[in-house]
This record gives structure tokens, C-alpha cells and sequence, in this order.
């Protein structure tokens, strides 16, 4: 998969800071400068006072500032699977490739074998993989060939069904039925800073699944850069607590 920052809120920091003071001070915000906004909040540098500030509202629960600034994201290559698991968060907006305008008739099957167009887990070559819910343990080198054979030509054989539907007339839209839950899909995606720490809670833990927790670790690397000190203390105190942003 890539994960790519298409844009974002500039100076995210300040725009949560500044919503945060507002709450506590009596003068309109929107005629001070952001250092006497910042003025009564404890650090020698502005860079500081803004560390406090986030610190404090993070470990006090108070996320609502966090909703200002907002990121889109492009991701290319995740399983139409790990895109159910993702559009589940109401508060995220999408943008999600179609299969009724694009349609999959110039992939060569035979490069599906090899990866093309349909996500391959790990477990169908990994033999030490163990998913979650699987009956058995890690298995031997020869049985997980016979899973890479039966994956990769299963997804292959979809494929090929699928163009020779299209060759027979049929619409995208209804020949697309055919094929697998592992299809590839391009999609953008725009959020609040405090829905992305929400959907860090919730898929970046164990018990999600493998894919959707990279997706999840690249979209916090975007977030780290973009929110320094947010992700920051994200990353120290809260990542890892189920559910902390929506109990
Ligand atoms: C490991 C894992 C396994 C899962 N397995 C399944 C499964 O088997 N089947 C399945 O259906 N789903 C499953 N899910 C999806 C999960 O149940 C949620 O639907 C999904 O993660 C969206 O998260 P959310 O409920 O926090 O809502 P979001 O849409 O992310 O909303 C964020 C928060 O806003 C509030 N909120 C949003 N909408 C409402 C509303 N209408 N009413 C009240 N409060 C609201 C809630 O506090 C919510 O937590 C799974 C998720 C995970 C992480």
C-alpha cells in the first residue's frame, strides 16, 4: 500500500491551542496575538507553552480542540476488506475508487498470480504466520505453498471470469460481483485530528487486523509530522488504551 498527505491544516497547533483558550478567557481571541493568547500558559518559548497546553488538554480528556484541524489522505493499494473495516468511522469523509467506472479488463490474470490487482496476506506465504482466529498454529513450508497455489489461483480464475463477463456485454458494475474481497482499491480520506487518534485507538490495536494496522502506523507517521506534539504525547501516554477518545 502508499500513504500520501494530500493536505492538511496549517499550523494545526496553534488553531487547537487558540480554540482551547478561548474557553478560559475572557477577551475575544480574535483580537489578541497567539502569544497573549498563549501568555498566562506555563514554558519559556511559545513552542513550550503549546506543549503544556496540549499535554494538559490530552490528559484531561479535553479532545474537542482537536476536531479544528483537519488532514486528507490518499491510499493507494489497501484490499476492498481492510476499506469495509475503514469507512465503518462515521466521521471520516471518503472518496472511494469505483468498480462501476473502472473496470479491471486490462489486468492480465497471470500477473494477478504474482500480486497484481488483488492484496496477498502474509499468511498465504509466511509459514510462521498465525492470524487471529485461525484453528491452527504456525504450519510447514509445504503446506503453505499449497495456500499460496490455492490463493493465487483462485484470485486469478476470479479475474479471468470476470473480463470474460465483461467480453460477454456484462456491466462492471454487476461483473465486478465476481471478483474477490482482496481487490485492490485507491481511496482519499478526510479527518479531524481527534477522529484520527480515535481510529488510532481502535485500529492500530492487537486485535485489528494486520492490514488495517499498517494503514493505521503509516497515517500516525503522517500525523507525527504534521501534529508533532500531539502525536507526540499520543504516542507516549495514550496509544495502546482501548477507546480512550470515544469510551
Ligand atoms: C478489532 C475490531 C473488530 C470489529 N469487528 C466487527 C464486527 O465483527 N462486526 C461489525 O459490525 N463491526 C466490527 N467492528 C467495527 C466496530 O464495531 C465499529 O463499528 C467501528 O470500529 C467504528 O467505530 P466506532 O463505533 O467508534 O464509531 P465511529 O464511526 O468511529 O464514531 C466515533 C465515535 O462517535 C460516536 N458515535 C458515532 N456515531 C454514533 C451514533 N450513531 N450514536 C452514538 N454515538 C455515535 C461513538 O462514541 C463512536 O465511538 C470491529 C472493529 C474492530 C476494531
Amino acid at each position: 500500500m502508499d500513504v500520501r498527505l494530500l493536505e492538511a491544516t496549517d499550523d494545526p497547533e496553534r488553531v487547537v491551542c487558540l480554540g482551547a483558550r478561548n474557553d478560559y478567557m475572557s477577551d475575544f481571541v480574535g483580537d489578541q496575538s497567539f502569544e497573549e493568547v498563549m501568555e498566562s500558559v506555563d514554558g519559556g518559548s511559545l513552542e513550550e507553552k503549546k506543549r503544556t497546553l496540549i499535554g494538559h488538554l490530552l490528559s484531561h480528556g479535553h479532545f474537542g480542540p482537536f476536531e479544528h484541524p483537519q488532514i486528507t489522505i490518499a491510499v493507494e493499494g489497501i484490499s476492498r476488506s481492510c476499506m469495509a473495516q475503514l469507512t465503518r468511522h462515521r466521521h471520516v469523509s471518503f472518496d472511494v475508487q469505483s468498480m462501476r467506472y473502472v473496470a479491471f479488463d486490462e489486468v492480465d490474470p497471470a500477473e494477478v498470480r504474482n500480486g497484481e490487482m488483488v492484496v496477498v496476506p502474509p499468511s498465504a506465504s509466511d509459514p510462521n504466520w498465525v492470524g487471529r482466529n485461525q484453528k491452527s498454529g504456525a504450519v510447514d513450508e509445504e503446506t503453505v505453498k499449497e495456500r499460496e497455489r490455492v490463493f493465487t489461483e483462485s484470485v486469478s480464475r476470479s479475474v479471468e471470469d470476470y473480463q470474460e463477463l465483461l467480453d460477454l456485454g456484462m456491466a462492471p458494475e454487476d461483473a465486478r460481483f465476481v471478483l474477490p474481497i482482496g481487490t485492490e482499491v485507491n481511496l482519499v480520506m478526510s479527518m479531524n485530528a481527534r477522529m484520527l487518534m480515535h481510529v488510532a485507538d481502535m485500529r492500530a490495536a492487537a486485535d485489528s487486523q494486520w492490514e488495517i494496522r499498517e494503514l493505521t502506523e503509516s497515517v500516525l507517521d503522517i500525523a507525527a509530522e504534521w501534529c508533532p506534539l500531539t502525536f507526540e504525547y499520543y504516542d507516549e501516554h495514550m496509544k495502546g488504551r482501548k477507546n480512550r477518545l470515544a469510551p
